[in-house]
């Protein structure tokens, strides 16, 4: 049922997380909306992550049903030191739905996108793939694709991710992603493995996020279907092992374990137990000026417009608050370019606040061993205390 007293044709370029989520959004509220992605089609893909509850309570109102999909909740969040597993911080979420509104899921990455798919091909969302973008017309608003069609719409959303096509197109400013000098290492261990082991079994049984800070490296682990996997993203100094054109090669057993050969034991067997993996060269960009074309048809969205390090777990979540708010600055303005400007202006602050945080998280996860290190700890622990979850 239409809720809009403006309905528009709108064309989203990119099916990612950012695109389904604005597709939703877009669509539950009576426009009509077409996504074009240039994969031939969704294969399962990545690992883990993190679904905080700035975007899960917005997802669950949007009918995602992510209490139906093979997840956990994550009981609390545990910062431990990287020799002997020692606490720094723990940060108990029992109280997390009332305090935040709704659960911290932990998920396979390609459940979470067969959600969103459902969700918006159930909503009325057309989506087609294999369309490459290649040319965009802001001023009357229309793409070309790479097969030579063109898709004209009132209102052209790019969604396209940090390799984005549009942005430099829209902001008029040609850029390149730029090295954060950090890697990140995806690893899934089947479930079993740990469970088969004591000193590993907890973290199956006992659903949390637990992060290992050391100098240089922290690793993320968590649980995702239901326990079926143990998910660990390790974010680490790079050595070099990506060029500037290959953003993601293949991981090296023999040097995971030697890298972290002195951290402690629990690390060595979740080295020792990793299998195949990735390894992802993490870039970002510098804050963006503008989000929206000046002919006010067009704006950007998601990683398009605001690549960051996954520290805080928030890309994709900021991607679900660009949606929400591009939904609800659509249905209060007649003027399109207004509304898109409102939308640029609750945005760009709030998530460009986040994307720096992750750059000071680099810092603040890595610092060597010491007194910087020692107060880095204490900080920690009492922040938690006065600003419990
Ligand atoms: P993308 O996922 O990049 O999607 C862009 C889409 O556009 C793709 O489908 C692509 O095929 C399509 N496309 C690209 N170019 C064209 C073109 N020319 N024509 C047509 N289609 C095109 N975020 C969290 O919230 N929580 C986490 O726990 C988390 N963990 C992370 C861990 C790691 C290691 C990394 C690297 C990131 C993590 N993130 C996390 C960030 C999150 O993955 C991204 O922010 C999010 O996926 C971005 O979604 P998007 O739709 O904006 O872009």
């Amino acid at each position: 049922m239409p809720t809009t007293a403006y309905p528009r044709d709108i064309l989203i370029v990119g099916a990612g997380l950012g695109g389904l989520a604005a597709g939703i959004a877009l669509k539950t509220d009576g426009h009509k909306v077409t996504i074009i992605d240039s994969a031939p089609e969704f294969a399962e893909a990545g690992a883990g992550i993190r679904v905080p509850p700035n975007s899960s309570r917005l997802l669950l109102r949007w009918g995602i049903d992510l209490e139906k999909m093979k997840k956990s909740a994550s009981r609390r969040y545990h910062f431990i030191r990287w020799e002997n597993g020692s606490t720094i911080v723990k940060l108990p979420f029992e109280n997390i739905v009332e305090s935040h509104g709704a659960p911290y899921y932990l998920v396979h990455r390609a459940d979470l996108h067969t959600g969103f798919l459902e969700a918006a091909k159930r909503a009325g969302v057309v989506i087609h793939t294999n369309k490459r973008v290649i040319e965009y017309d802001f001023d009357a608003p229309s793409v070309k694709t790479l097969q030579g069609e063109v898709w004209k719409a009132d209102l052209v959303i790019g969604a396209d991710g940090i390799k984005s096509v549009a942005r430099p197109l829209l902001t008029g400013q040609p850029d390149v992603p730029r090295d954060t000098g950090d890697v990140a290492y995806r690893i899934l261990i089947p479930g079993k493995d740990l469970l088969a082991d004591p000193d590993l079994e907890s973290l199956i049984t006992d659903p949390c996020t637990t992060s290992w800070c050391g100098p240089d490296a922290h690793l993320v682990g968590y649980p995702i279907r239901d326990g079926e996997l143990y998910n660990i993203v390790v974010c680490a100094t790079s050595y070099n092992e990506t060029t500037d054109e290959v953003w993601v090669v293949k991981g090296d057993n023999r040097e995971l374990c030697e890298r972290f050969a002195k951290w402690e034991p629990r690390v060595q067997k979740l080295c020792r137990l990793t299998r195949d993996f990735m390894k992802w060269r993490l870039c970002d960009l510098p804050i963006l000026s503008r989000w929206v074309h000046p002919s006010g048809k067009a704006c950007l969205l998601g990683d398009s417009c605001h690549p960051m390090l996954p520290y805080l777990a928030q890309g994709a979540a900021q991607a679900v608050e660009d949606a929400a708010v591009l939904r609800q600055c659509l249905a209060a303005q007649k003027d399109l370019g207004v509304a898109l400007k409102q939308y640029e202006s609750i945005r760009l602050p709030r998530s460009s606040l986040v994307q720096e945080k992750t750059r000071e998280h680099q810092y603040i996860l890595h610092i060597e061993d010491g007194e910087e290190q020692k107060a880095r700890d204490v900080r920690m622990a009492l922040n938690s205390q006065e600003n419990p979850v």
